[in-house]
């Protein structure tokens, strides 16, 4: 490995490298449209396409493409070579500055919810100039924001930057309220811890249902799982420790910042945490960080798993996004701080993140919807689908002691007042957080759990900077207003804490009784994606969009109904591969493995030798293959009735209710064969294989 200073960062064209290559007056101009959100003077982008395009040259790149992230979760591109025609058949390498800072895209087989109709197919893409352009494959890749012509937002990055903007807005006018007049921009910047599963590739090969689905459809648990707790933290395994050695140089070079690298808790399971990055930074690198993980993986002849749940029984795989929010002079707003000044505005910061999230617990919950979620959140490894707050004891009993007007507890036993008096420290010690919430205050960021691990970031950042923006704008409205600041601030801080402590719960969510006590407290528990999506269009929550600027109701019904036509087109692929799998692999195995038990049974009888348990495991594998074959026709009925028109929210209920049902039927049935059949018969890998056989 080449030494980390010359490898982190050198496939990008960051700013170093600018201020490098860049004269003084374009780097200077650049700076300004970044750091005020400006619009791109084309003289300035024609210089600077001009040396990206050099840099890249010398880095034996031959194409540039404009890399987007479209409403399906994944990124988009499509290369061009910088080749120009000259006069005589010869060719000269060009990008222009049009070229750099808009592209356009017909993507006419990209998803977009209803809001391009495929005669005015073409979209155009425009380079968000906050995230630097970086080289992959050698191609030069120009992150931008993919719009429609009429300005339509037809990505997950858009809505993410315009979220990121309405943040700022309301941020700054809070902090002008504290005299913090340097504050001018407030940024949410977020980490997200990434896991996933490593299967060997020969394996991987042999099962149609991780071959279509990324998922297992079929298998029955291992004799093992993850019972005895030895895989989490524990020594990584050879083939692993390289893969990880791979993907960490790729990233760098990417300059993502690859930190944190450690087993997870079901074997086979692996986690990578980055250094927390600015929210629309942090997107891209974890899409780029996903992208790796795959394509490094099949170098050590290894699949990179990152469905929500592979593996039925151990745990499935989330994405943990930590989210604070820093202004421009380097200040954590979530940061509890010294002074009774500093106490006073993080308290009134953390209350706006409860207050948001609790009056937006279907959004948070929407935000995180997928099929592949669905069967993860609320499965006893992973938050369940109700959202609720974890802060801690030592800070709910200020909180408590604060709406009581009471002494708090604490070692120092004295009133507190908002504005008067400095927070106690609370320890931010890692054993005493709770793993069981959706939404966990972890020290100095909130932490939102309920990610599924293939998700695109943007959704969950977007709703969390937009409700939070949402709060602090009441707040401004009201202190903006107030004579007395401090007694007002006060106030507000005990109204808020009164009116939303129904959200902060720190006991285990996993238990029964919380799922009840939830219910009492009138919280929220939205199941499946099927309730979940259509609160996107809910009046109150495309007022609160559109306030903000940051989605129009058009944009929310594009991203409810693509939401809800992926859950219907997901599980239609996996109830597919299911009958397939039935149909072509299991049947014919299991018929013949019962034909051999048959004949055994004949021959012993003949030799007088009759076995009693023979005719009884001949029996039990003659009428579950009968269930099987009845189960997994019901399966195919009820695929072949699905309803055709294009209301997304019918066909997803249908396959929620109808097709789901049916599936869990098929695989009981198939699960139970695969336990009383001969290896040998088996057609395709087992789970003791696919989840121990990496060393
Ligand atoms: P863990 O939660 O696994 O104990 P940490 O709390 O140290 O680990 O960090 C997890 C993630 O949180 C990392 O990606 C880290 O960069 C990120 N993180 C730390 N501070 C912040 C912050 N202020 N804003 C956003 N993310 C942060
Ligand atoms: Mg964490």
């Amino acid at each position: 490995m080449a030494v980390m200073e010359e490898l982190f960062g050198s496939n990008v064209f960051n700013d170093s490298v600018m201020r490098q290559r860049l004269p003084k007056e374009t780097y200077r101009a650049l700076h300004k449209t970044i750091d005020e959100g400006r619009r791109l003077d084309p003289e300035v982008a024609s210089v600077v396409a001009n040396a990206m395009k050099d840099w890249a040259l010398e880095k034996g790149v031959t194409h540039y493409t404009h890399w987007f992230q479209p409403l399906n979760s994944v990124t988009a591109e499509k290369h061009d070579a910088f080749i120009s025609p000259m006069p005589g058949g010869a060719v000269i390498q060009e990008f222009s500055g049009k070229e750099l800072v808009r592209g356009e895209a017909d993507a006419s087989s990209l998803p977009n919810g209803g809001l391009r109709s495929t005669f005015e197919a073409r979209g155009y893409t425009a380079w968000d100039p906050t995230s630097y352009a970086f080289i992959k494959d050698r191609v030069l890749c120009i992150p931008t924001a993919y719009c429609s012509y009429g300005g339509e937002a037809l990505d997950k990055k858009t809505p993410l930057l315009r979220s990121m903007e309405a943040l700022n807005r309301q941020a700054v006018r809070i902090l002008h309220l504290f005299g913090r007049m340097d504050a001018t921009r407030v940024t949410p910047t977020v980490g997200p811890e990434q896991e996933y599963f490593l299967v060997d590739k020969d394996l991987f090969d042999k099962r149609s249902d991780l071959i279509f689905a990324g998922r297992t459809l079929f298998g029955s648990k291992a004799p093992k799982g993850q019972e005895l707790g030895d895989h989490f933290f524990g020594t990584i395994q050879t083939r692993v420790q390289a893969f990880m050695e791979e993907l960490n140089e790729e990233l760098w070079k990417l300059g993502v910042l690859a930190k944190t690298e450690h087993n997870e808790t079901a074997p086979a399971q692996h986690e990578m945490a980055p250094i927390y990055a600015i929210a629309s930074v942090a997107c891209d690198h974890n899409q780029l960080t996903m992208e790796m993980m795959k394509k490094v993986a099949l170098r050590h002849n290894l699949v990179c798993l990152l469905a929500e749940k592979p593996f039925e029984g151990v745990n499935g795989s989330g994405k943990h996004n930590n989210w604070s929010m820093f202004t421009n002079t380097g200040y954590n707003l979530l940061e509890p701080g010294d002074s009774p000044h500093e106490s006073a505005q993080f308290l009134l910061f953390l209350t706006s993140v409860v207050k948001a999230v609790d009056e937006n617990q279907d959004l948070l919950r929407a935000s995180v919807a997928s099929a592949g979620n669905d069967h993860r959140l609320g499965g006893c490894e992973a938050p369940p689908p109700i959202i609720s707050i974890f802060l801690g004891d030592e800070l709910t009993e200020i909180l408590e002691a604060l709406e009581a007007g009471a002494a708090y507890n604490g070692r120092e036993k004295k009133d507190m007042t908002v504005g008067v008096h400095a927070l106690p420290k609370f320890p931010k010690d890692t054993t005493d957080r709770n793993r069981t919430s959706p939404f966990a205050f972890t020290g100095n960021k909130f932490e939102f759990r309920s990610l599924g691990s293939s998700a695109s970031v943007s959704d969950a950042n977007v709703v969390l900077n937009t409700i939070v923006a949402e709060s602090l704008r009441q707040f401004a409205d009201e202190l903006e207003k107030a004579d007395d600041f401090r007694g007002e601030l006060h106030d507000l801080i005990v109204r808020e804490i009164h009116a939303h402590k129904k959200i902060v719960f720190n006991g285990n969510n996993y238990s029964d009784e919380w799922v009840k006590e939830a219910e009492k407290r009138g919280l929220l528990s939205l199941s499946s994606t099927v309730d979940a999506l259509p609160c996107y269009t809910y009046a109150k929550n495309i007022r609160l969009f559109e306030m903000h600027k940051v989605l129009s109701e058009s944009e929310l019904r594009s991203r409810r109904d693509i939401g809800l036509d992926s859950y219907a087109k997901m599980i239609n692929i996996e109830a597919e591969t299911m009958i397939m799998m039935s149909r072509r692999q299991i049947l014919p195995s299991v018929i013949a493995y019962a034909g051999s038990v048959s004949a055994s049974v004949v021959s012993l009888k003949n030799a007088g030798a009759p076995l009693n348990c023979a005719p009884d495991l001949l029996n039990e594998l003659c009428s579950e293959t009968d269930r099987l074959k009845v189960r997994t026709d019901a399966l195919a009925e009820a695929v072949a009735e699905k309803p055709s028109g294009d209301l997304p929210e019918i066909s997803a209920a249908y396959m929620r209710n109808t097709v789901l049902p049916a599936m869990s039927a098929v695989r009981e049935s198939a699960d139970h064969l695969e336990r009383i059949t001969d290896r040998k018969y088996w057609p395709f890998p087992t789970y003791d294989e696919l989840l121990f056989s990496i060393q």
